[in-house]
């Protein structure tokens, strides 16, 4: 059974995204950390969570594929719209995520 989630924001409807980029399936999904799915947890159902998190984007700003959830809570996401997320090209992700561990 397909799963379809369609994300609107309606104060950006208004606004042209920079880029419109195709989200695809992803066989091995990469690991998340908690705070990306925590925040949707009571928003968003498990099962669609799990079906989100299998889910990424090519990030035109970091030129590298992007877990569609990190694209999701990224500042530079506007809406998702039929297979496609727009986006304002304004500010690049935060991803890959920083090693726990510090170097110094
Ligand atoms: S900049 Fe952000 S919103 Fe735009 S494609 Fe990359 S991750 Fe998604």
């Amino acid at each position: 059974m397909g799963i379809k989630h369609e994300v609107t924001s309606f104060p950006a409807m208004t606004e042209e995204p920079k880029y419109v980029v195709e989200i695809f399936a992803v066989e091995k999904p990469d690991r998340l950390p908690s705070e990306y799915t925590e925040q949707l947890k009571g928003v968003i159902g498990p099962r669609k969570i799990a079906a989100l998190k299998k889910e990424a984007v090519m990030c035109p700003l970091t030129n590298s594929q992007v877990p569609f959830l990190v694209c999701f809570q990224c500042p530079s996401f506007m809406r998702r719209i039929k297979g496609t997320v727009h986006c304002s090209g304004k500010e690049p992700p935060k991803w890959p995520p920083r090693p726990s561990r510090s170097d110094t």
